[in-house]
């Protein structure tokens, strides 16, 4: 008894000392909204405690502005089968759906405590009850239900008392759904030694908020972490909608993914997301324009908010000028003529204005087809009196203005001067146009005519002969293999996006969820429905606010890209939405993520058919890119996307990604970024990206799957893995790898690259494993996880000895071909194969020098791996 007072004593005494320098409550952010807080209570808190005596007991101590703090505390270490509750009064859930409960406590460890073994506990458990009224705080305990238990964690406050280390726990826990008026929270300690310092119970909130003009009101979240909910906006004061506001609040407390917007009246400009007015002498014409401009030249504003300049006395402006033109003084341009008539160009010439005010500096021709609308004209300015219109249609009547510009402006447009380029009756008002001169214009339309034709048929032959084969004939390809073309060799990027992604309304598209960040913006779920189609689950990209041009052009050449492909284990592009903001790219959803972090929440659960049926699927997809000569330079396990039915897509098509974004991207000694521990060696050392460079990072991914996304070289440092790369150091098989994958990865890694395995070699290779299963039985044994120090010179040291014939061995290494040569030549045994030469080769029929040098390099490594296996491990 007097071993537990000492106790008590001692925790009170700690809890003085930890409340004054840490209870005073946190300033809250504006995303949460408080629905009680312990330390803001004045008076008892008077919980309900049960037992009444002897369980959970209140005690009030003084924060370090000698103001009161309730705690709660309870030590009973000694006694056996405590079962102390603490119930809160009952709280108002107001408009909460999800509900934060932060626990700051002090919790002694049973170490610390003598003679507490086998009753001493340290958790405590944390409950609540819904109910509409205050009028169950006496229901039996049996009716709560268990949020969690709480243990002291790793982050804590220390605070030193005397020579002793107290450590202020923090823990959250959140419930939701809710949907009772209010409810109760219990904490049941079962034998721990606690004070309770603190209870807040918040939930989250997305501040109101104004985006593109549009004002967000004060929203709570959703009641699961995940969920987003959608919010329209309404335009701030002297603004108008020009697309539908909208915002998603997400489960946090911000406001994600701004949709739409709102323009500035005219007369007002934006500035600190409002609009406000334009000052006494501005204007502001079109909502669509920039901010308040300046009165033009000759202009004023007398009151705020206007929307045009009056001009000056003396000063005028025609009706059809736009209101940035400045006010002239009246000049005349006299009469304008025609001549050299075609069917689609005239010239004009017009006479000196006969009072022009100041120096003439230059003439505006204005002119459109008389039948169009006058707002539809074409300018050409000129400092001659003549100028030649091009670009004319055949047998059209234009209408001609022309005016000139001295330093005080422009003056008034000429009257109207109307000419028709019909050049057999040329009808023209003012024009000189004789009978000789039309003969001839007509004779040279004709030839020119037919010039045109003649060269529109060649260029059109070859043009057509180039865009479909040049890169085709390079590569010796079939008619009918398609080429992947690179989005940047466009003049305008615009142009291949309109070419390869179908441009999607918003209306038809629905967000759900936040899913991911990517390199431009979050990455959501959602749904697409485009009419007369089913509705279907997809992944949006949104490109996030303030980008530029070129970032905008970044962002959307990963749908060019995938736009161009078509294959089950690629992703599959449905469409981009480029014509308003957010700038978004929809691809079919892929319900596991991505492929890394699939494997590692699911280690161990499939069996090696499973696993290699993930391998053949993205070799399938490499096979179809290497078909269409397109280089991924970045494949990896993170890289591929899994669905609900496990089926692999190679997904990550971005084009900066390579040099800039690439999360285990790392400068090279030659600049740009590279994922070194995927990347061939000739890609890090002078950047030969091609397809047998994927190949190796395949075999990466390779082993990545196999081991369940255990990383690649595991702590190894990138410089370590280039070193170890280079003295011929390989991954050994991962615990209960298949040899026959293992070696297939070897192959993948060969640092010839001409002797790497093409994607089409391994989707077979991987075919006849799937359908010969017997053949995946042989591993390399009982190995535990691999580690950097049992890299293994390639071939790996279990490798060898399994190879058993030389038929079996020139299956693994592709040249099955061979075996007759061998056979022929009496080499029965591998250790008769591993002495050869390029010589003994050649005698025995295989000439090919890439065969060769395979063959060699292969029983070369053989070799060193017989040895190995002798001298034991290989060091780094
Ligand atoms: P990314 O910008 O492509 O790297 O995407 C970022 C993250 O969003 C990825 O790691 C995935 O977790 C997720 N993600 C991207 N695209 C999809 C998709 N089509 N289906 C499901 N999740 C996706």
């Amino acid at each position: 008894m007097a071993l537990m007072a000492g106790i008590i004593y001692a925790l009170a005494s700690l809890f003085l000392g930890i409340c004054a320098g840490l209870s005073a409550p946190r300033n809250l952010p504006a995303n949460e909204v408080t629905l009680l807080d312990s330390r803001s209570v004045q008076g008892d808190l008077a919980w309900v405690a049960s037992p009444t005596e002897g369980g959970w007991e209140e005690v009030s101590i003084m924060d370090e502005k000698n103001s009161p703090i309730r705690t709660y505390q309870v030590c009973n270490v000694m006694e056996p089968n405590q079962n102390n509750w603490l119930r809160t009064h009952w709280i108002r859930r107001g408009a909460a759906q999800r509900i934060y409960i932060e626990i700051k406590f002090t919790l002694r460890d049973c170490n610390s405590l003598p003679g507490v073994i086998g009753t001493c506990k340290e958790t405590f458990n944390l409950y609540y009850l819904e109910s509409d009224s205050d009028n169950e705080r006496y229901t039996h305990e049996s009716r709560f239900t268990k949020i969690d238990t709480v243990a002291a964690d790793e982050s804590f406050t220390q605070v030193d008392i005397g020579d002793r280390i107290m450590k202020l726990n923090t823990e959250i826990r959140d419930v939701g759904v809710l949907s009772r008026a209010g409810f109760y929270l219990a904490f049941q300690d079962v034998g721990a030694c606690i004070a309770l310092v603190s209870v807040h119970v918040f939930y989250k909130k997305c501040p109101l908020a104004v985006r593109n003009l549009a004002q967000f009101p004060d929203t709570v979240t959703g009641a699961d972490m995940s969920s987003l909910v959608e919010v329209r906006g309404s335009c701030v004061n002297q603004s108008e909608e020009q697309e539908v506001p909208k915002m998603y609040c997400g489960a946090d407390g911000e406001w994600l993914v701004p949709i739409g917007n709102c323009l500035c009246n005219p007369g007002y400009e934006e500035r600190n997301e409002q609009c406000q007015v334009c000052k006494v002498g501005f204007y502001r014409s079109l909502s669509s324009d920039g901010g308040c401009r300046k009165c033009p030249l000759h202009s004023y504003s007398m009151k705020e908010g206007a929307t045009s300049c009056d001009c000056d006395k003396g000063y005028y402006r025609s009706e059809t000028d736009p209101a940035a033109m400045p006010c002239t003084p009246p000049s005349t341009v006299m009469m304008v003529q025609s001549k050299d008539i075609t069917r689609h160009t005239l010239s004009l010439f017009w006479d000196k204005p006969e009072k022009p005010n100041g120096v003439i500096l230059e003439y505006e021709v204005k002119y459109y087809e008389k039948d169009q609308n006058e707002r539809s004209y074409r300018i050409v300015k000129t400092t001659s009196r003549s100028t030649d219109i091009t670009d004319l249609t055949p047998l059209t009547s234009y209408v001609f203005h022309v005016r000139a510009r001295t330093a005080a402006g422009y003056g008034e447009f000429s009257a109207p001067f109307e000419f028709s380029t019909n050049t057999v009756a040329a009808p023209v008002v003012g024009g000189v146009v004789s009978s000789a001169v039309l003969l001839l214009l007509v004779a040279g339309c004709v030839v020119v005519l037919l010039l045109i034709l003649i060269i529109t048929f060649i260029i059109t032959k070859r043009r057509s002969k180039y865009s479909k084969t040049k890169q085709a004939e390079e590569k010796n390809l079939q008619p009918g293999v398609r080429i992947y073309v690179d989005p940047y060799t466009y003049e305008d990027p615009n142009q291949a996006i309109r070419e390869f992604a179908k441009e999607i309304n918003t209306s038809c598209i629905k967000i759900e969820k936040v899913i991911g960040i990517g390199e431009f913006g979050e990455v959501c779920s959602g749904r697409l429905k485009l009419p007369g189609k089913r509705e279907i689950c997809v992944a949006i990209k949104t490109l996030k606010a303030g980008f530029t041009e070129q970032q905008r052009l970044d962002f959307l050449s990963e749908a060019s890209v995938i736009g161009q492909f078509d294959h089950p284990n690629i992703i599959h592009l449905e469409g981009v939405v480029t014509k308003c903001k957010p700038v978004m790219i929809i691809t079919e959803y892929m319900e596991n993520g991505s492929l890394d972090m699939f494997l590692r929440k699911n280690d161990g659960r499939f069996t090696v058919i499973q696993l290699v049926g993930i391998l053949r699927g993205i070799a399938s997809g490499m096979k179809y890119l290497s078909d269409m000569s397109y280089v991924h330079r970045d494949l990896a396990a993170r890289n591929i996307l899994v669905n609900s039915n496990l089926v692999c897509k190679v997904s990550d098509f971005g084009m900066s990604r390579v040099l800039e974004d690439e999360p285990e991207g790392a400068y090279t000694t030659r600049g740009g970024k590279i994922p070194i521990r995927w990347t061939a060696p000739e890609a890090i050392t002078y950047r030969k990206f091609t397809s047998a460079s994927d190949v190796w990072s395949y075999g990466i991914v390779m082993w990545e799957v196999m081991s369940y996304g255990e990383r690649p070289y595991w702590d190894m440092s990138n410089q370590d893995v280039i070193k170890a790369i280079e003295e011929g150091y390989r991954l050994p098989p991962p615990m209960e790898c298949p040899l026959a994958l293992h070696q297939l990865m070897l192959e993948c890694w060969m640092r010839e690259r001409a002797d790497r395995p093409k994607f089409s070699q391994i989707v077979n290779m991987l075919d006849k494993l799937i359908r010969n299963p017997a053949t995946l039985k042989r591993t390399a044994g009982d190995a535990s996880r691999p580690h950097p120090s049992t890299l293994h010179h390639a071939p790996s040291e279990g490798s060898a000895p399994s190879l058993g014939s030389v038929d079996d061995w020139l299956k693994i290494i592709g040249l099955e071909q061979y075996r007759e040569n061998f056979s022929t030549a009496g080499f029965c045994s591998l250790e008769s194969v591993l002495p050869m030469s390029h010589e003994d080769l050649a005698k025995m029929g295989i000439s090919c020098s890439a065969h060769q040098r395979k063959i060699l390099s292969s029983a070369q490594e053989l070799l060193s791996g017989m040895h190995h296996r002798q001298d034991t491990k290989v060091p780094v």
